[in-house]
């Protein structure tokens, strides 16, 4: 009998390498086993579910921008609540969103508004019928009816409860960098920064730097009726000043963006050991 290589089978076991030490982090489902999942998964874990969109994000930023910042959150995250002695469990990311704006654009993959919340829905079975009660909705794509579909499952749905730190309200935008503030908040320094934090690899800098700033308040041009990114006056999809993102100032709005979710989780919690 000979192994996949064509080596000769001892009968001695193999040496345990990297693959014998749980997974690379110890919170993410997609590379545990079932083994692992099933001493994971309990009633008292928060399964996180990085949300994205596969978008134009300028000429300097991959097409999966918003997943990568999620996943860098939803990590960060994982590691904050775990020092506060809470369990999370980080889900596979999820790709697609509701991106209407960005169509004009090469690469760009939308889908409909009732497709994402289907397909929410469905997930919340899933976790249901594994025991999960708790689901925290990581987003990073802020089209106004995608952020629509996940404000509208925040509650209790087949007995999961649902959060969506949700970084387009007040509360959470006056924490974030003024750029953001201002609604330049697409493929410019705020989220370039976030992902030369995360993936530095994916993000063309030498591009980014010769771009010009363009201060465009893209959230107030969507609340007057604008539904395309060039109509509102981003011809290469991005807003803001990618020239001057940098990791230091990425890892400081991860920083920002984690106490988000942590709060709210807690929050979450409080109102149900009160209620
Ligand atoms: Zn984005």
């Amino acid at each position: 009998m000979t192994s996949d290589h064509g080596k000769k089978n001892t009968g001695r076991p193999l040496k345990p390498n990297a693959g014998d030490r749980a997974t690379a982090s110890p919170h993410d489902l997609g590379s545990m086993t079932w083994c692992d999942a099933q001493e994971w998964i309990g009633d008292d874990v928060w399964a996180l579910l990085p949300i994205g969109s596969t978008e134009a994000h300028g000429p300097h930023l991959p097409l999966n921008t918003d997943v990568i910042i999620s996943e860098g959150m939803a990590r960060r995250a994982a590691e904050a609540l775990e020092a506060e002695g809470i369990r999370a469990l980080i889900l596979p990311s999820l790709s697609f969103g509701v991106t209407d704006y960005a169509r004009s654009f090469a690469g760009t993959l939308g889908i409909r508004p009732q497709t994402l919340r289907a397909l929410l829905v469905d997930l919340v079975q899933a976790l249901r019928g594994r025991g999960v009660s708790r689901l925290c909705l990581v987003n990073s794509h802020l089209e106004p009816e995608h952020v629509r579909v996940l404000r509208g499952l925040v509650g209790v749905h087949e007995g999961v409860t649902i959060v969506f730190p949700d970084k387009t309200r007040r509360r959470w935008v006056e924490t974030l960098p003024d750029e953001f503030q201002r609604g330049a908040c697409h493929a410019g320094a705020y989220e370039t920064s976030l992902v030369l934090a995360e993936r530095p690899e994916l993000v063309r800098m030498t591009r980014a730097q010769s771009l010009e700033p363009l201060d465009i308040d893209l959230a107030k041009a969507m609340r007057e009726g604008v539904t395309r990114f060039e109509d509102a006056g981003a011809t290469q999809a991005y807003f803001g000043d990618p020239a001057h993102a940098h990791p230091d100032e990425g890892e400081r709005v991860y920083q920002q963006l984690v106490n988000m979710i942590v709060v709210t989780i807690k929050e979450s919690l409080s109102a149900k050991s009160s209620a």
